[in-house]
């Protein structure tokens, strides 16, 4: 039996030049009820120029609307340039995903939270396979995704009890319909990772380079855990991001020892409860003020 896509549509207003327009969302992302907002990335020249995030609930209402992370002019490469690369590449990614739902995918396979791709039948059964090997050749030998993607049917995916959502599920139109991180925005770490990936023309440079800098944010995030098994009792998080600063010979930003503080979570589980040894200085200094 050939499975029959039903879309809804669901009308959204572009969030910087106000035009109308129709987006369809496949029916069955709506079949799993512990689903909140499904994120959709309206590409430019869908009805206006501009590239936006929507964020639609479950009855297709448009209830937020968010400029994109960051917009990627990709080379255009002509059939017999692409037909030259046999191996899937970054480019050959954001231009099936987008933008939003590659940042995204990035996160997921550095930080080890499951993937789950929605495929349907006129979907390149090879995406998932193409994804993997993407991500198993973009990181570091010592690193290898713990976790790879997988992929499920619609008419499995309508039987999956998603209550205990861990899962990053996409479908591959760059459709977010569920993230295990909650609402969480902040993706500079993955966005300067791709940009700065995207300047090298060469594809074995740009997966090169992606190797580096994910394996040294892992050397990296080893040497916060040593500093925190050094450290006494307690460390406040400014004075932990300041001797950092002094050990990598440059700025961290607060967003950066939160993402090291994540990967521990995430990816060295034995060493978390050293993070306990980590204090907010604003929230002590409230604190005192209450006594
Ligand atoms: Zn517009």
């Amino acid at each position: 039996m050939v499975e029959q896509i039903l879309y809804r549509p669901s009308t959204i207003e572009c969030p910087i030049c106000h035009i109308n327009q129709k987006i369809e969302i496949p029916d069955y992302i709506y079949q799993q009820k512990h689903i909140g907002l499904i994120k959709v990335q309206v590409r430019p020249g869908t009805a206006c120029p501009h590239e936006f995030i929507v964020y639609v609930d479950q009855l297709g209402k448009a209830r937020d609307y968010e400029h994109a992370d960051f917009q990627i002019q990709l080379t255009a490469r002509t059939p017999n340039e692409r037909a030259a690369s046999d191996q899937f590449s970054l480019e050959d990614l954001l231009e099936t995903l987008g933008t939003f739902a590659t940042l995204r995918v990035f996160h997921a396979f550095i930080f080890n939270y499951k993937i789950l791709v929605l495929i349907v039948p006129t979907d390149d059964p090879k995406f998932v396979d193409n994804l993997n090997d993407l991500f198993t050749r973009s990181f570091p030998a010592h690193m290898k995704p713990e976790r790879l993607a997988d992929k499920t049917r619609l008419s499995e995916f309508a039987m999956l009890d998603m209550e205990e959502s861990k899962t990053l599920i996409l479908d591959t139109k760059g459709v977010i319909v569920d993230s295990p991180w909650g609402d969480q925005k902040d993706f500079d770490f993955e966005t300067e990772l791709i940009k700065k990936a995207l300047e090298f023309n060469d594809l074995n440079a740009q997966l090169l380079f992606i190797q580096q800098r994910v394996g040294l944010f892992k050397k990296e995030t080893e040497d916060v855990i040593a500093l925190l098994e050094k450290v006494g009792q307690m460390i406040y998080d400014d004075d932990l991001r300041d001797k950092l600063a002094k050990l990598f010979h440059r700025k961290l930003t607060d967003h950066l020892v939160t993402h090291y503080i994540h990967f521990i979570k995430q990816r060295y589980p034995e060493s978390e409860p050293l993070l306990r040894k980590i204090h907010n200085r604003s929230v002590e200094s409230l604190k005192e003020g209450i006594w």
